[in-house]
C-alpha cells in the first residue's frame, strides 16, 4: 500500500494543528557535553524569564492567526523545566491554558532530571495534567556519570525515575547516551539493563556529539580524549538493537525506540514537517511556511517582550522547493521513510534528482514503488546524506 503524503492542511495561511515547544533555559549546573542555551538557576532570572514568558504567550494568543487553532503536543524542554518549583509551572500551563486550545488528548510532555523528582513534585505533574515525561538519565553508570559532568548520583538516577512511575506516569521516556570517552559495550549493556528493568515506553538513545562551547569540545580540542569512530560506535547500536527488541520496543527513528502507540507525537511533528510554535529563550518555530528563532540571552527576551515585540531573532520564508527538500530530509529519520510522492514532487529540481539517483545508487537509500527509506549504511551516515539532499 502507497503511504500517505501528510501535507498540512492550510487555513489563513496555517495549518489548524499546531505543537508547542517552550524553552526553560535552566539547569543547576552544565553537564560536560551538553550545548544547549541555558544558564544556572538564579532566582532573580527565573522571575524575569517567566514574566517574559507570560508577555510571549499573551502575544501570540492574541494574533487572529493563533486563535481558532488547536494545539494537539506541548513539549516543556530545557534546560531543567523541573528546576522551577511547582506554582511556577502551574502558572506556566494555566498561561497555556488560557492563551491557546489544547485539545482534550493534548499530549504534554515535560523534561525533567531524575534527581528533581521528588514525589511530592511528581505527583504535582500528574495532577497537573502532564501525560508524558522524558527523563535525562543518560547513563547508569556512576563512572561515566561523573566524567558526563551529570549532578544526579545512580541512586538518584534509579529513584527518580521509580518515582515517575509510582506517581502514575506510564509514558516515560529516558534519555541516554553512547559514544562516551571511555565507555565500553559492557557499560552501556548494563545502563540499558538497568534502565529496561524499569519498563519505560520509550527510549531516546543518542550518540555524543562534540558540540563547540562544551568542556567536551574543549578537551577534545587539548587531545585529551578521541572521538569513537563510527564502526566502533555502531557496535553500541547494534548491543541496543539486542537487547530493545525482544521487549517491544522498535526503533521508529535514528534515535528513538518506543512500544507500540508511545511515539512522541511532539516530536514526530518535527520529521514531518508539521508546524510547532517555540516560545522562550532560543526557542524555534516554524509556522506559516517560514522558520523563525528567538533570541538566547533572557535579558534580550524580556527587553523585547516588555516593549511589546516578539523576540524574534531571525526568520526564513521557505520556498515551495525548500520545504519540498526539507520534509524529506528530516523526513527519513524515521524509519518508514517518505513516500514516494515526496520524492516526485523534489525531483522537479534537477540537481536535487541527480543526488536522490546518486544516493540510491551508492545504497544510501533504499526505493520501492511507494516510499523511500534510508539503508543500514544510510542510518549511519545520515548528516551526510541529509547535507546531500538539502
Ligand atoms: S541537565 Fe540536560 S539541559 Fe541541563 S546541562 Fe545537563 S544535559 Fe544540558
Amino acid at each position: 500500500m502507497e503511504q500517505k503524503s501528510e501535507r498540512p492542511r492550510k487555513h489563513d495561511g496555517l495549518t489548524d494543528d499546531l505543537g508547542i515547544y517552550l524553552h526553560v533555559p535552566f539547569c543547576v549546573k552544565r553537564c560536560h557535553f551538553c550545548a544547549f542555551y541555558l544558564v544556572l538557576h538564579n532566582r532573580q532570572r527565573v522571575e524575569t524569564f517567566l514574566q517574559a514568558l507570560e508577555r510571549e504567550i499573551a502575544l501570540y494568543a492574541s494574533q487572529p492567526g493563533m486563535r481558532g487553532r488547536t494545539v494537539s503536543t506541548v513539549y516543556v524542554g530545557g534546560g531543567t523545566p523541573t528546576v522551577l518549583g511547582s506554582g511556577q509551572l502551574a502558572t506556566i500551563f494555566s498561561r497555556l491554558k488560557s492563551g491557546f486550545s489544547l485539545s482534550e488528548q493534548c499530549e504534554i510532555t515535560v523534561e525533567a532530571t531524575p534527581e528533581s523528582l521528588t514525589e511530592q513534585y511528581a505527583d504535582f505533574l500528574q495532577q497537573a495534567g502532564v501525560t508524558r515525561l522524558s527523563i535525562g538519565v543518560q547513563s547508569f553508570d556512576p563512572r561515566e556519570r561523573t566524567m558526563l559532568g551529570l549532578s544526579g548520583t545512580m541512586a538518584e538516577a534509579i529513584s527518580g525515575v521509580k518515582i515517575a512511575k509510582q506517581a502514575g506516569f506510564s509514558n516515560i521516556n529516558l534519555d541516554l547516551i553512547y559514544g562516551n570517552p571511555g565507555q565500553t559495550v559492557q557499560s552501556w549493556e548494563m545502563t540499558l539493563t538497568h534502565a529496561l528493568e524499569m519498563d519505560p515506553s520509550h527510549l531516546s538513545l543518542y550518540a555524543l556529539s562534540l558540540e563547540k562551547g562544551t568542556r567536551f569540545y574543549t578537551e577534545f580540542r587539548r587531545g585529551l580524549f578521541e572521538v569513537m569512530d563510527p564502526d566502533h560506535e555502531a557496535c553500541f547500536l547494534q548491543q541496543a538493537e539486542t537487547q530493545l527488541e525482544p521487549l517491544q520496543l522498535s526503533r521508529y527513528e535514528l534515535s528513538n525506540w518506543a512500544k507500540p502507540g508511545f511515539a512522541c507525537q511532539h516530536n514526530l511533528r518535527y520529521w514531518k514537517g508539521l508546524e510547532y510554535l517555540g516560545l522562550g529563550p532560543s526557542a524555534q518555530s516554524y509556522v506559516s511556511e517560514s522558520r523563525y528563532g528567538n533570541v538566547s540571552s533572557i535579558e534580550h527576551y524580556s527587553k523585547r517582550l516588555v516593549a511589546g515585540q516578539l523576540p524574534i531573532a531571525n526568520r526564513e520564508l521557505l520556498t515551495q522547493v525548500q520545504q519540498d527538500k526539507e520534509r524529506i530530509v528530516f523526513g527519513l529519520r524515521l524509519l518508514e521513510g517518505v513516500p514516494i510522492d515526496w520524492v516526485r514532487q523534489a525531483s522537479q529540481d534537477e540537481v536535487w534528482a541527480t543526488s536522490f539517483t546518486a544516493l540510491v545508487k551508492e545504497e544510501y537509500l533504499f526505493q520501492t514503488d511507494t516510499g523511500v527509506q534510508l539503508t543500514r549504511k544510510g542510518r549511519q551516515f545520515a548528516d551526510t546524506v541529509g547535507m546531500r539532499l538539502l
